[in-house]
């Protein structure tokens, strides 16, 4: 056996739950990092989690003395902490890799470098309308005004319809680092999960994303009326720019595709991701199985992550009333082929992720008739 290892993750939210189902099954122990009763915690019974936060350097020294190896479920934590471990015990992926890619701009630019595809971008210095008009002149609009740090969920994000709309944006983002960048005309959004090992770059096939008001609605895999030829250019694009990356594990990469069937990245997330959350009934091993196998040189078999039937994943998201979500819930109970996760985060709020959906088919048309009754409801819970 691999001497029961000890793997500290910093953030016991779904991903960090996820991971610890995925650790269970292999009876190795996930040490979390978290406040006590997080979604991760309430699923470990062990006497090996912190209590803190990922952000405060004295939580994350006493969580690297109790595991073999640390790793992350969120880009936003502390690296210069984890600089400081990573002489203890092993970190993955590494924190220079974190530390590039929890800040938007430094991750393009450093991914420029490398040839990746992505949107025109300029820096604000001093986030003054005069410096964004400028930018809109070179850029055009509409423009994504966006945060460089703290993003998720597209909260970070303002579009920039004209420069009418420049003092908006700049109050709606005020005292953050921004970039601007030019408006991606896309027909469909990719996304690609890369496994990268000690000696290996490895992707689960293309997927699509919806996104609606910036947030992961939906998730099928494989990608709708994309060919092959797009699925195996996508993963390749996926893998190219996490090479870019040191360390081992999970990487969520997403990513345009223009009317012209050109690809172009969107962002990439040091992590286990949304997009990845089909893996754990389309495949045989999930996204969580990988990452854990990933960062402690366990074997990953390629044909592990293969799909093995269509899949679409939907979000359970706080809508208009505290116990929307419950109502969604309710509603998939008797949806077929369909598996509930449900993440135990307590109270809804609009925008919050509470849960997903995953609704298999022999074919994505049984797949996607499966589900609509059920993408139906959602709808009409919208906030
Ligand atoms: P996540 O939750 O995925 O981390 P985020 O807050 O980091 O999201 P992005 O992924 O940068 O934000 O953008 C969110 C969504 O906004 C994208 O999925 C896409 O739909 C839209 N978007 C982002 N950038 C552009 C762009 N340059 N042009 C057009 N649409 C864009
Ligand atoms: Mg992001
Ligand atoms: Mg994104």
């Amino acid at each position: 056996m691999w001497n029961s290892p000890k793997v500290g993750i910093l953030g016991g939210g779904q991903l960090g739950r996820m991971l610890v189902e995925s650790a269970n099954r292999l009876n190795i122990q996930a040490n979390i990092l978290d406040v006590d009763n997080s979604p991760a915690k309430q699923i470990s019974s062990h006497d090996g989690h912190v209590t803190g936060s990922f952000k405060e350097p004295e939580a994350v020294r006493k969580l690297a003395e109790t595991c073999d190896v640390i790793t992350a479920e969120i880009e936003h934590v502390d690296t210069y902490a984890l600089e400081e471990v990573a002489s203890k015990v092993r970190v993955e992926p590494s924190w220079q890799a974190i530390r590039t890619i929890q800040n938007k701009f430094n991750q393009k630019e450093h991914l420029r470098k490398y040839g990746i595809p992505m949107a025109d971008h300029r820096e604000l210095v001093n986030n003054t309308p005069e410096e964004l008009a400028q930018i809109g002149e070179e850029l055009g609009y509409p423009m994504m005004l966006k945060s460089k740090t703290m993003a998720y969920d597209g909260r970070g994000n303002f579009r920039v319809n004209s420069k009418e709309d420049i003092s908006e944006a700049l109050e709606a983002l005020k005292d953050r680092p921004l970039y601007s960048e030019k408006w991606a005309y896309f027909k469909m959004e990719l996304a690609v999960m890369v496994i990268k090992t000690k000696d290996d770059v490895l992707s689960y096939p293309t997927v699509e994303t919806v996104q609606e008001d910036s947030i992961c609605k939906l998730v099928y895999a494989p990608a709708r009326n994309v060919s092959d030829a797009i699925n195996q250019q996508a993963q390749a694009l996926a893998r190219k720019a996490v090479s870019a990356f040191e360390g081992k594990g999970a990487f969520g990469v997403e990513m345009f595709l223009l009317e012209d069937d050109s690809l172009m990245l969107c962002e990439l997330a040091s992590r286990i991701h949304n997009s990845g959350h089909w893996t754990i009934e389309g495949c045989a091993l999930s996204q969580f199985d990988s990452h854990i196998r990933a960062i402690l040189d366990l074997p990953i078999p390629p044909k592990s992550l293969e799909l093995l039937q269509p899949s679409i994943m939907l979000n359970i998201i706080g809508g208009a009333t505290p116990d929307s979500h419950l109502t969604a819930t309710q509603a998939a109970l008797s949806i077929p082929n369909a598996s509930i996760h449900l993440y135990s985060k307590g109270a809804a709020k609009p925008g919050r992720k509470m849960g997903h959906v995953t609704v298999t088919g022999a074919t994505m048309h049984e797949a996607e008739t499966f589900i609509q009754p059920l993408i139906d409801v959602v709808d009409t819970m919208r906030a």
